[in-house]
């Protein structure tokens, strides 16, 4: 059995080496927590999903001057750029070369940290707990002790559409995050992407950048698409948190778009995006998912200037068209897909025939639905729970799991976007090096210091 000390000598397991698991490890070891950071793809190790990108032309989609890894050092990424005037900092580099910064910064700390840290590589499968500690299993039989366990899986593939259900993969690709996805496609006359996000923009750009001179076809439910950022850096006026509440911060939002423009009425909120959304009950957090989520999206996730300008002639020279329907089916036939659809406000269904077509339809959230076994295990075992929305993992304000009874776990715990039914504002780098900042001083018992500067 083992005993609470021999426990509190255990490290702390993180499933998932991406961004939020990387630097969560970063953080524990500068408190002197020993770690054991377990990635299953030495490619993605400390880059993860965004920032595994081989492909130059996917950039940052925050300016260089917001991408510090660290709260407590707002230059640092500038920095290490070798950044020195505001405008070069004000540049939307491309995210591998902020994946290389992720590595180094891992590397910088695994060397200091000696025996404290470890890096496993392999597919945690299941954890299991006892007596205060925890284990998790790998898929070489192998298992890891810990005296907690942090879940940084990252954001899972977009959910299947069933009209696409049964097609070859040459006519359909699910993940538009799988690197394979638009290699060798240059020969092809015309696709399809299903969502119209920041994804579908990468997905254009690399399709035009790998000599594809054909047509670009964007269906989504309502046509929309990602604003961009304005060319020069943003003046954010900081306003105190709103208190008001639905429709009425909704009013005042757009009277203050009146008077300073929508960028600085959007990012103003942006320090207080959390709290809004824990503000507000179940109930009206499902109504703003329902009604204004599209319209938040277009506005706050927004495309770097130079790619919204490349997409712009794509689609002046008629290579790129957004239309906005709903699917209703797919045949495939001769090698290609013919994809119906119901156009936005009529009754009739229309026809596009595409060579390929890509589910760019946003991270699923559905724990049930998403292919990881680890997930499977846990909801089995009832450790884990989705939250009331379905946008991911059920957790408290600290990042400790709900089980499936609603009690929360020391022992097991969740970073990063999966996290995003508590704090809705979770998925981009400003806001996760804040949450693992924090989430590495509970664990590590450090206690708040007023002042810091957060
Ligand atoms: C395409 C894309 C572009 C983005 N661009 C930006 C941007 O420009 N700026 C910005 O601020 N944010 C961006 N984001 C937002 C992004 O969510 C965060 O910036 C951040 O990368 C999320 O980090 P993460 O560690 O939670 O997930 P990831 O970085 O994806 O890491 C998750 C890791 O967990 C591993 N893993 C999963 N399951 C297991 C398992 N069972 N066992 C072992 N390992 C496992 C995966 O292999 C992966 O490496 C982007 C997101 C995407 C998807």
């Amino acid at each position: 059995m083992t005993s609470a000390r021999t426990v509190r000598d255990l490290p702390i397991a993180i499933v998932g080496g991406g961004f939020s698991g990387t630097l969560l490890a970063i953080n524990l070891l500068r408190h002197g927590v020993k770690v054991t950071l377990i990635e299953r793809s030495s490619a993605q190790l400390a880059k993860g999903v965004a920032f595994g990108t081989r492909r130059p032309e996917h950039l940052l989609n925050v300016r260089a001057a917001n991408m510090s890894a660290f709260p407590d050092d707002a230059k640092h990424f500038v920095r290490w750029m070798n950044f020195a005037e505001a405008d070069e900092a004000n540049r939307f580099v491309p995210r591998l070369t902020y994946g290389s910064y992720l590595r180094e910064l891992l590397i910088a700390a695994l060397a200091k940290a000696g025996p404290d840290a470890q890096i496993v590589d392999a597919e945690a499968c299941s954890i299991t707990f006892d007596n205060g500690a925890a284990q998790v299993h790998l898929a070489d039989d192998d298992a890891v002790d810990c005296r907690a366990a942090v879940l940084a899986l990252g954001n899972f593939p977009p959910a299947p559409h069933p009209v696409f259900d049964g097609l070859d993969p040459a006519l359909y690709a699910p993940d538009p995050w799988d690197r394979t996805a638009v290699e060798g496609l240059a020969d092809l006359s015309e696709v399809m992407v299903v969502g119209s996000g920041l994804t579908a923009a990468d997905v254009g750009l690399s399709l035009e950048s790998s000599g594809f001179a054909g047509r670009v076809t964007v269906l989504s439910r309502r046509g929309l698409r990602p604003h961009a950022h304005a060319e020069s850096g943003p003046v954010v006026t900081p306003v105190p948190d709103p208190d008001m509440r639905g429709a009425r911060l909704v009013r005042e939002v757009r009277r203050r778009a009146a008077e300073i423009g929508w960028r600085g009425a959007v990012d103003a909120l942006r320090p207080h995006t959390q709290n809004i959304w824990r503000r507000h009950s179940p109930a009206a957090q499902a109504s703003f998912l329902r009604h204004l989520r599209p319209y938040w999206d277009i506005h706050r996730h927004r495309l770097a200037p130079s790619v919204a300008a490349r997409l712009a002639e794509m689609e002046e020279a008629g290579r790129l068209r957004y239309i906005a329907g709903k699917l209703c089916g797919a045949e495939a036939e001769n090698g290609r897909v013919t994809v119906s659809y119901r156009p936005r406000g009529e009754d009739g269904t229309a026809m596009v025939t595409v060579d390929r077509v890509f589910n760019c339809a946003g991270p699923d959230g559905n724990l049930g639905r998403v292919d990881a076994p680890i997930l499977t295990h846990l909801l089995n075992a009832g450790r884990i729970r989705g939250d009331v929305h379905g946008l991911g993992v059920d957790v408290d304000h600290l990042g400790r799991v709900r089980d499936a009874e609603g009690k929360v776990q020391d022992a097991l715990l969740a970073v990063g976007p999966i996290t995003k039914g508590e704090a809705w504002e979770v998925v981009a780098v400003p806001d996760i090096r804040r949450q693992v900042w924090g989430l590495a001083r509970f664990l590590a018992d450090e206690h708040w210091v007023g002042g810091e500067g957060l």
